[in-house]
């Protein structure tokens, strides 16, 4: 049986579970005190009743009066200590829920934490554990406190005048059974269009958004996201046929809860039919004036519902974390012979269905570099991640030196294979920290050495603090291609010998790509280099061309006998002759 949301919480509470417990008793305890103060106000008018109309022979007024206010503040300190008691738990399961998260991503493939997005897996750890903090916290020590109010009320009205005490509970059964009409099963049914409607709308919205520079570019209008408004018009549509829906149920039960004083009214006078005694008029007034509450703690109750809801949905986003199956570690770990990679009919898939990898074999020896070249959703980013254990194959084997992949320790593993990609991994933090990631306990006098090789110093130069500057704060800009010089020099630093690299496509301006050419071949020296090469030019040296299309190494071969076949890449290499010609003579009319 799936566990109950609660209990799961209870277990991240660990051993300050019994906190929990206690904050629910301390709260609802806090709840009947409270009603204490209105006892002594019937005390009170009790005495003035007896005394009238001698008014000043009431005794004990100010006695009373100062017992209802003690009270009214030690209900104050016991919900108080409730609460400090219910954070602490409710600080613990966030927390522990925090560790897992955090524990299970690390857990992660590579490829499958960055599929996920860190935004989105931000959200999750931060935005989701606080939900739960929130409702461990607050929501439930209010729910029993309000759950308490009515036991305590119905005691206080059926001691006084049980007729009295049973009229007002009138009202609190007509809105009972208005409120069970209005949240039933169809209202489940409702929530569930509401939230579908709500996430139709939001999808639609990071689509606009994501379509702005297209819109902007284009200079097409709004209307080009018909579904992004269909969805707001299908959303308003469904918000004003629920909200006239309500309108009714809503009315009846505001007017049933809010309307006690009639009920109260009606039934005073047709007891009274046969004379007013004086005790009766005070039990009237005590009545009057204790019934406002019964219509507040049935409010605080109604709402309560809707925090289940909110919790339910976050433990949901949580568990689509913790359920990813996690890169299994070798149980047997092997440390690689040498640099060589080889595939053996590797087949992979994203989506467990169409392979974008297809029955794919190569092997690499120690020190060659290689290209994979190809048209664009050929395979060649899946495959080059592949080969840094980013997934799993679907079947067949990737070794490294020949150990498969998944017999080597993850952290030799990292150690062995380097990866430069076109979307550089900067975190924020000092350009000095950025690029010591690539070997923590580099010293400084070796992160300037690397950043040297990697052609960096033009640009630790015109940032304002150096190498101690911050990535990512405000004023600290740098462009694509220095971003990727900064990357290459984090992985100069790791000198792992096998090295694997998303060659850029773009470069805004020569010299940069010049600097990022010479870096990577500094880089590359001596080792094994697999390249994911988007452009042409750089494949002239290389010892072998990959040719990926279509999931499939269609061509392999050195870049001359690659054109001598005339196949794919002869006419690719045909289209690129051409373009070069066309820039060169574009040049040339400038
Ligand atoms: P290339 O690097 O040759 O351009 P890719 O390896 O990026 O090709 O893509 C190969 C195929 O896999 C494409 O059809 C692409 O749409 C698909 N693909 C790439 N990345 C993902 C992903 N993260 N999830 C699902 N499909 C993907």
């Amino acid at each position: 049986m799936k566990q109950s949301n609660l209990s799961r919480l209870m277990d991240y509470a660990g051993s300050r579970r019994v906190l929990l417990y206690l904050s629910w008793i301390l709260s609802a305890l806090s709840a009947i005190v409270a009603l204490v103060p209105f006892w002594y106000i019937w005390r009170i008018i009790h005495a003035v009743f007896l005394a009238a109309p001698h008014f000043e022979q009431a005794g004990h007024l100010a006695v009373y009066g100062w017992m209802a206010v003690l009270f009214a503040i030690v209900s104050v300190l016991v919900y108080i200590a409730a609460l400090m008691c219910s954070h602490m738990a409710a600080f613990r399961v966030a927390s522990n829920l925090r560790k897992e998260l955090v524990r299970a991503i690390a857990k992660l493939p590579l490829g499958a934490a960055e599929e996920f997005g860190s935004g989105r897996l931000r959200k999750i750890i931060n935005e989701s554990s606080a939900a739960t903090e929130t409702y461990l916290a607050h929501q439930l020590p209010d729910k029993y406190g309000a759950i308490a109010t009515p036991c305590g009320l119905l005691l206080l009205l059926l001691v006084f005048d049980w007729r009295l005490g049973l009229l007002s509970l009138v009202p609190v059964v007509l809105g009972f059974l208005i409120m069970s009409a209005m949240t039933g099963k169809n209202m489940e049914r409702k929530m569930k269009e509401y939230n579908n409607a709500l996430e139709v709308m939001s999808n639609e919205a990071v689509e606009y958004i994501r379509g702005v520079p297209v819109v902007k570019t284009f200079g097409q209008t709004v209307f080009s996201f018909k579904r992004f408004k269909d969805s707001i018009d299908s959303y308003e549509k469904w918000v004003i046929a629920y909200t006239k829906g309500l309108r009714l149920p809503m009315m009846f039960y505001t007017t049933a809860i809010n309307g006690v004083f009639a009920f109260l009214i009606a039934g005073a006078l047709f007891f009274t039919a046969g004379g007013v005694t004086n005790a009766f008029l005070l039990n009237l007034l005590f009545y009057i004036i204790i019934t406002p509450v019964i219509s507040l703690t049935l409010t605080k109750i109604m709402f309560m519902s809707e925090n289940g809801m909110i919790v339910a949905d976050a433990l949901e986003r949580i568990d689509s974390v913790l359920t990813l199956d996690p890169l299994a570690e070798a149980a047997a770990p092997q440390t690689p012979k040498d640099n060589s990679v080889e595939l053996e009919n590797v087949r992979f898939s994203y989506d467990g269905k169409t392979d974008v990898i297809k029955d794919i074999s190569l092997s690499i020896k120690p020190g060659e570099t290689v290209a994979f070249v190809g048209p664009s959703g050929g395979g060649k980013s899946t495959l080059a991640s592949l080969i840094a254990r980013f997934f799993d194959t679907k079947s067949g084997s990737i070794r490294i030196g020949s150990v498969n992949v998944k017999n080597i320790r993850k952290d030799d593993l990292m150690n062995t294979v380097s990866f430069v990609f076109q979307n550089s991994h900067l975190i924020k933090a000092s350009i000095l920290d950025n690029v010591r990631m690539g070997k923590t306990n580099a010293s400084e006098s070796e992160v300037m050495e690397a950043l040297k090789a990697a052609q960096c110093m033009d640009i630790i130069g015109k940032l304002p603090d150096g190498v101690h500057t911050m990535f990512g704060t405000k004023g600290v800009y740098l462009s694509g291609g220095e971003q990727q010089r900064l990357t290459i020099a984090r992985a100069m630093l790791k000198n792992a010998p096998i090295l694997i690299l998303d060659e850029a496509t773009a470069f805004a301006d020569p010299d940069n790509e010049n600097k990022v050419q010479a870096a990577l071949s500094e880089l590359s020296k001596g080792k094994t280099v697999i390249m994911i090469a988007h452009r042409l030019s750089t494949v002239a040296n290389v010892d072998r061309i990959y040719v990926i299309e279509n999931g499939r190494v269609v061509e392999t071969g050195s870049r001359n006998e690659l054109i001598e076949q005339d196949g794919l890449f002869a006419r690719m290499w045909q289209d690129y002759q051409t373009s070069v010609q066309w820039k060169v003579a574009k040049e040339g009319v400038r």
